[in-house]
């Protein structure tokens, strides 16, 4: 089983989120961390399999997360996907280039949502 590690300042993201990821059935459980310092330390205690993280957070953005996260993990082992309203281009390069997998910019459809997790989580 697979851990997933929801980052959102906002509760109600966190939620949709993880209705989101057990809506498309996928074997896994959840974490959560409410800004990036909080998601920095919980992927750093181990255990996390992938990261859903939105971008704009207080104490510690989304994209210095990310490249702290590729500190801890160089090689690039765990998955990062960016939650974003940000969409554009320039705002994903920079994530990209920063270590994220992927993105998904909100609002998103199941159907979307499923797709771009999919190659992260199915098994
Ligand atoms: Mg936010």
């Amino acid at each position: 089983m697979k851990t997933v590690l929801v980052v959102d300042d906002s509760a109600m993201m966190r939620k949709i989120v993880i209705k989101n990821l057990k809506d498309c059935g996928f074997d896994i459980q959840v974490a959560e961390a409410a800004d990036g310092k909080e998601g920095l330390a919980r992927f750093s205690a181990g255990g996390i399999d992938l990261v859903i993280s939105d971008w704009n957070m207080p104490n510690m953005d989304g994209l210095t997360m990310v490249k702290e996260i590729r500190k801890v993990d160089p090689e690039r082992k765990v998955g990062i996907i960016m939650v974003t309203t940000e969409g554009s281009a320039d705002r994903v390069k920079e994530a990209i280039v920063a270590g994220a997998n992927n993105y998904l910019a909100k609002p998103f459809t199941p159907e979307r949502f499923k797709e771009k997790l999919s190659k992260f989580l199915a098994t």
